[in-house]
């Protein structure tokens, strides 16, 4: 469409995903996702120009964007299906949460600061994404009422796994969670079978903390 305002970031959409696949993420039904969600509508206007870097961005609020290359790999690691319903600690930007839209059958996402959690219902609505609830609160207890979850996402880091993540987490289901201290944490791949759940680390990471009742207190934030 000639004028299209979002024309001028295709190009620099397909960068990224070379940056992606360069961090080793193959799997073309991931990489497809982020060719067809336009990452710049989830970031705050001044920011446009970075909105393809594999970087974190700020989006306010001390918070940031995470890396694109990292979300890969978690949506590589979680793999969720069509049938799955997703619980996501961490809206941001909302970024994250469009992807897991057009893989899973439901996200559930909460986000502590309100401002946030506006501003990526707007990005979400204005790409026609349906399948999205969004609460704003204490992600740190879960969401109980649509719990157990087949998939659950948490983009900040907390010192451990919180109790209710793996009560809220279904038979079969698994779970990706930074764990460790404020500046330095482990992504935790959490399984659970039967009665069995296991922790499994993947890999280091640099997350903003998870501030709540069942992880740092709010103000380490
Ligand atoms: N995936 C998001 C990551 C945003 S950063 C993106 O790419 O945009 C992590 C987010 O977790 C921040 O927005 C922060 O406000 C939020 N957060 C921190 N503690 C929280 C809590 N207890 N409950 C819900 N959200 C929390």
């Amino acid at each position: 469409m000639i004028g299209d305002p979002d024309a001028q970031f295709v190009g620099r959409r397909r960068a990224l995903i070379e940056k992606v696949r360069e961090h080793g993420s193959t799997d073309l039904r991931i990489l497809k996702l982020f060719d067809e969600v336009p990452r710049h509508r989830f970031l705050p206007e001044g920011v446009w120009n970075r909105a393809y870097e594999d970087a974190p961005i700020p989006i306010g609020f001390r918070q940031t964007a995470s890396q694109p290359s990292l979300q890969a790999r978690y949506l590589e690691i979680l793999s969720p299906t069509t049938d799955d319903t997703v619980l996501e600690i961490g809206t941001g930007s909302g970024y994250l949460t469009a992807l897991l839209a057009r893989m899973a059958d439901r996200v559930y996402s909460v986000e502590r600061i309100r401002e946030l959690s506006v501003r990526a219902r707007k990005a979400l609505d204005d790409l026609e994404v349906r399948n999205v609830a969004l609460m704003v609160g204490d992600g740190t207890i879960g969401w109980r009422k649509y719990a157990p979850y087949d998939v659950i996402v948490v983009s900040a880091a907390a010192p451990s796994v919180p109790q209710a993540y793996v009560d809220q987490l279904a038979d079969g289901g698994r779970m990706l969670i930074p764990v460790g201290a404020l500046d330095a944490q482990r992504l935790v791949l959490v399984r659970k079978d039967g009665f069995a759940v296991t922790e499994e680390p993947v890999g280091d990471v640099t997350f903003v903390p998870l501030l709540g009742k069942f992880a740092f207190s709010e103000d380490q934030g």
